[in-house]
């Protein structure tokens, strides 16, 4: 294995089944170029010739069923050609899952909902995206759901989402997002608040029931569940109830034995639980890194992956809005009013005066029209953040998405928060 700290132009070499892993310096971008043969990054194919640009901090892996030549300039911070992969486990994972789709769709059935699940750094998001691509390429269209609040492939931290995929994520900008349906959950942890996100897992999952009875092509293709690092404590129970929540009849686990034993203990006889291990080419990320990708989400979402895109800012008077978190400080049981359970402080919809507090956090639009309705579990319209607080003049000014006027007027606080510096 092969390892350099490379600047300028490279070529590489690669033989059949073997991949080149890079990383981008800090700062840098590299160019990559499929020379020669075939090639695929995390299951989208390359095209021959054309120059893809990859931003700092990525972390790519070019992977060859039958060799090819592969040209970088820029500067990676490493670079090295691997030939120990899982890549033939997991072809073989969604050769597995197609029979299950042929067979769904033979016997007007659910085609395979699968699980994936896993400590953290172990390639789970990776995973999902292969196993989706090489769906779509079969002619499929999977559901995604990503219900991994911290590092949310589908919206920005923060969130759950699911979606339909009905193209292969193109190897620059990744999925794209076509009516994603969204819902806040306003931390970048489930343990947080585990009342609301279980919550919000039942209703994701009754939603994607209803949607696949629906659209008949999503049903047969199946779903496809990424989901966080967290797999001890509630945490492990909260894998439980996201698979019941989606009614799933695949997990996989990866890289750890003693959470696949722990599910195959658990789940019931026809789920089908499998460990599968982790590429050794899944770069683990520390604790300020997760920021920094966190932080790089929500700026992609108002600027776009490569500032494309312009994002609005403008006035809005206080009087316009109502702000609501979702969850009230816990009490403990003395003190809480006569009929009430610790878990409803979870639940609680508590309105935000506006202040200097707000300032920086995410907000999300609520697509609920009033406080009466159930605004827990009305999903997202989009996204602002407040970036200025006139008290004087009782307004603020925020970073949005799309032109005034804000479409609705219910607004979810998040306590992420987001500095628009560049
Ligand atoms: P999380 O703990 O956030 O849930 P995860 O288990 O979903 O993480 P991924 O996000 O899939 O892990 O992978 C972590 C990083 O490793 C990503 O930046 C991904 O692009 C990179 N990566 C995955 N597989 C490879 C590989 N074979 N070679 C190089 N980099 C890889």
């Amino acid at each position: 294995m092969a390892e350099d700290k490379g600047e300028g132009k490279e070529d590489y070499k690669l033989e059949a089944n073997s991949e080149l892993r890079f990383e981008v310096e800090a700062g840098a971008t590299v160019q990559l170029e499929l020379a020669e043969g075939k090639a695929e990054i995390f299951g989208t194919e390359l095209t021959t010739n054309r120059k893809c640009t990859f931003l700092a901090g990525a972390k790519v892996a070019v992977y060859t069923w039958h060799g090819c030549h592969i040209k970088l300039s820029g500067r990676t911070d490493v670079a090295y050609i691997s030939k120990d992969t899982p890549m033939t486990i997991y072809v073989n994972t969604h050769q597995a899952l197609e029979q299950m789709r042929h067979i769904a769709e033979e016997h007007v059935t659910r085609g395979p909902r699968v699980l994936v699940v896993g400590p953290t750094d172990v390639g789970k998001s990776t995973l999902c995206h292969l196993l989706l691509n090489y769906a779509v390429a079969c002619g499929h269209s999977p559901v995604f759901v990503d219900i991994d609040v911290g590092q949310n492939d589908i919206a920005i931290p923060g969130t759950l989402g699911a979606m339909v995929v009905e193209r292969p994520a193109d190897v620059e900008e990744g999925f794209s997002l076509t009516a994603p349906l969204v819902f806040h959950y306003g931390h970048n942890s489930p343990a947080q608040n585990p009342t609301l996100f279980n919550i919000l897992v039942s209703k994701l999952g009754e939603i994607i029931n209803t949607k696949c009875n629906e659209i008949k092509k999503s049903n047969y293709s199946g779903v496809i569940i990424n989901t966080g690092g967290w797999v001890r404590g509630t945490g492990y129970d909260a894998i439980k109830h996201a698979a019941g929540a989606f009614e799933v009849d695949v997990v996989i686990v990866l890289d750890q034995e003693r959470l696949y034993n722990e599910l195959k203990r658990d789940m019931p006889g026809f789920v089908k639980v499998i460990l599968l291990p982790k590429s050794g080419g899944v770069v683990e990320r520390n604790r300020n890194i997760r920021t920094e990708f966190r932080d790089q989400k929500v700026r992609e979402y108002f600027y776009g992956t490569r500032n494309s895109l312009f994002p609005h800012t403008f006035e809005v008077p206080f009087a316009e809005v109502k702000i609501f978190k979702i969850g009230a400080p816990s009490l403990p049981a003395s003190c809480l009013p006569l009929g009430m359970k610790t878990g409803d402080n979870k639940t609680k919809v508590v309105p935000v005066t506006i202040g200097p507090t707000v300032q920086h956090h995410i907000m999300s639009i609520s697509s609920a029209s009033s406080v009466d309705h159930n605004i827990l579990e009305a999903n997202s319209l989009g996204f602002i953040i407040i970036t200025g607080i006139d008290m004087e003049k009782q307004k603020f000014t925020v970073l949005s998405p799309s032109p005034r006027p804000l479409p609705k007027s219910i607004l979810l606080m998040s306590d992420i928060q987001f500095m628009d510096i560049e």
